[in-house]
C-alpha cells in the first residue's frame, strides 16, 4: 500500500510507469504474508517490484511502449515474469520504456518520455528508463529491464542504481517481446548489487522454451558477495578513456578504481582495439533482427490495427505506418535494407564478421584480467530533447555498452559518484557466466 501511494504521490511527474496493476499487487502482498506466515525462505517474498513494459504478464496490459500493442494483453507469461512470480514477489505495475526498446533516452514512447528523479529535465537513459526512475525515486525496490545495446546498464548509470546485464543465455527469453534475439538479454535493477543478486537467483537458468537458453549451472550468486578482491586484477581497456569521454564522468572511473586499489586489486591497461566499430556494426545487426522479429506486428492478429482498411495491402502498410513509432520505423528500413539481396554480403555479414572480432578482443583481454572496468557512458544524463534531433549523437552515447552485447558477456552498472549532480555509473565487465564475481565486485565497492 505504501509503494502504490507513492506511486500515485510521485509517477505525474515522473511517468515511469505505464500499468499499474493495485489489484493484483495487494492480492500478491496477501499470498506473500501467507507465504512467509508458512515460513518461505524466498528473499523475494512480499518485495514489492515492476517489471519493464515488454514482458509477457498474463492477463495485464503489456505495450511495449508502442501504439502498435496499446490493447495487447498475454494469454501466457514470461519466464522471467514467471520465475519472480513463483518466488512471491509482489508486482506494482509495467514501467515505461523506448518503443520496442529502440533508444538510449527514453523519449521514444508512444506514452510520454520518462523523467530523470535527480533532475525532471534530463532523461532517465533507455530503453529501461521507467524501471530505473521508478527504482531510482523509490517507487519499488527493484525493477526487471533488457539490455540489447546498454538499456540495463546506461538508466542505471544515469538514475544512480544498480544493473546487470546477464551473459547471454544466462536468463531465458521466452515472453520477453524479440528486439534483436542474438543480443537481448533480460536482467535486475536494483538499489544495490546484493538486491540484484536476489533477482538473478530467481530468474536465471535453463527454459526449454528457450533454445538459446543456457544449460550452464546457476552459481548461488548471494553466497559471495563478501569475497575479498585481494589480488583482483582489473583492466582498463585503453580505448575507453579516449577522446569523447567527459572529463568529470573520466575522475569519477578513475577515483573507484583507486578505491579497488585500496581494496587488494591491481590493475593492468588493457586493449580492446575493435572498440570503434561496435557501434557500426551494432546499428546493422540490431536493426537487421528488429526489421525480421517486427514483421509479425501486421494488424492481422493481434494489436493495433487501422480503420477501415481498403483491402489486405492496404490494411498492412496502414497498420504498420500508423502503429509504430518514427524510430521503430527507421530502424525497420535500415534493417530490411541491410538484408536485402546484394547488400546482404556487405553489410549484415560484414557486420557479424567485425562482432567476431570484437568478440575475440574480449576473450584476449579476459585471459589476462579477471575483470574490465570502464564508464557506462560518455556523459552524465542529458536534457530532455538535447539529442532528438541528432540520431548520431544518441547512437554514440552507446559507445561503451553494445560492443558487451556482440561478444555476449556479463556487465554492471554501479553507482560511482556524480559529476555536476547527477550519477555516474562504473562499468564493471566479466567472463562468461561470471555473474556472481561481478556482483563480489560491486558489492565490495557499495
Ligand atoms: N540504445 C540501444 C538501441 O537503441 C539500446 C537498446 C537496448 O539495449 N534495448 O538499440
Amino acid at each position: 500500500q505504501d509503494y502504490l501511494a507513492r506511486i500515485k504521490q510521485l509517477d505525474g511527474q515522473l511517468n515511469s510507469f505505464i500499468t499499474v496493476t493495485d489489484e493484483v499487487a495487494l492480492a500478491q502482498a496477501e499470498a506473500a504474508d501467507k507465504l512467509i506466515a508458512a515460513g518461505s525462505t524466498s528473499a523475494l517474498a512480499g518485495i514489492p517490484i515492476a517489471h519493464k513494459d515488454l514482458f509477457c504478464t498474463d492477463g495485464v496490459l503489456t505495450t511495449c511502449a508502442s501504439k502498435m500493442l496499446h490493447n495487447f494483453v498475454p494469454p501466457y507469461e514470461s519466464t522471467v515474469t514467471g520465475r519472480m512470480l513463483a518466488s512471491g514477489v509482489v508486482t506494482l505495475g509495467k514501467t515505461n520504456m523506448d518503443e520496442f526498446a529502440m533508444g538510449s533516452s527514453n523519449e521514444n514512447s508512444y506514452y510520454g518520455a520518462v523523467k530523470n528523479p535527480w533532475n525532471l529535465e534530463k532523461v532517465p537513459g533507455g530503453s529501461s528508463g521507467g524501471s530505473a526512475a521508478a527504482v531510482a525515486a523509490g517507487l519499488c525496490v527493484a525493477a526487471t529491464g533488457t539490455d540489447t545495446g546498454g538499456s540495463i546498464r546506461q538508466p542505471a548509470s544515469f538514475c544512480g542504481i544498480s544493473g546487470l546485464k546477464p551473459t547471454y543465455g544466462r536468463v531465458s527469453r521466452f515472453g520477453m517481446i524479440a528486439y534483436a534475439s542474438s543480443l537481448d538479454q533480460a536482467g535486475p535493477m536494483a538499489r544495490s548489487a546484493e538486491d540484484c543478486a536476489h533477482i538473478l537467483q530467481s530468474i536465471a537458468g535453463f527454459d526449454g522454451n528457450d533454445s538459446t537458453c543456457s544449460e550452464v549451472a546457476i552459481e548461488d550468486y548471494t553466497a559471495n558477495l563478501d569475497a575479498p578482491l585481494d589480488g583482483l586484477t582489473i583492466g582498463l581497456p585503453k580505448e575507453y578513456f579516449g577522446d569523447g569521454l567527459n572529463n568529470d564522468v573520466a575522475t569519477v572511473i578513475q577515483d573507484a578504481v583507486k578505491e579497488f586499489e585500496k581494496l587488494g586489486a591491481k590493475v593492468k591497461e588493457i586493449s580492446l582495439p575493435n572498440l570503434n566499430l561496435s557501434i557500426p556494426s551494432y546499428y546493422v545487426i540490431a536493426p537487421s533482427e528488429a526489421s525480421s522479429n517486427l514483421s509479425r506486428f501486421d494488424g492481422v492478429r493481434y494489436g493495433y490495427r487501422c480503420e477501415e482498411p481498403k483491402d489486405l495491402m492496404d490494411m498492412y502498410k496502414r497498420s504498420r505506418g500508423e502503429g509504430f513509432g518514427k524510430e521503430v520505423q527507421k530502424r525497420i528500413m535500415v534493417g530490411t535494407y541491410a538484408l536485402s539481396e546484394g547488400y546482404y554480403d556487405a553489410y549484415y555479414l560484414k557486420a557479424q564478421r567485425i562482432r567476431r572480432l570484437i568478440k575475440e578482443d574480449f576473450v584476449n583481454a579476459l585471459a589476462e584480467v579477471d575483470v574490465i572496468m570502464g564508464p557506462v557512458a560518455p556523459t552524465t544524463a542529458f536534457g530532455i530533447g538535447a539529442k532528438t534531433d541528432d540520431p548520431i549523437a544518441m547512437y554514440l552515447e552507446d559507445i561503451y555498452t553494445l560492443s558487451i552485447n556482440l561478444a555476449g558477456i556479463p556487465a554492471m552498472s554501479i553507482p560511482a559518484g556524480f559529476a555536476d549532480g547527477m550519477p555516474v555509473g562504473l562499468q564493471i565487465m566479466g567472463n562468461y557466466f561470471a555473474e556472481a564475481k561481478l556482483l563480489n565486485v560491486a558489492h565490495k565497492f557499495q
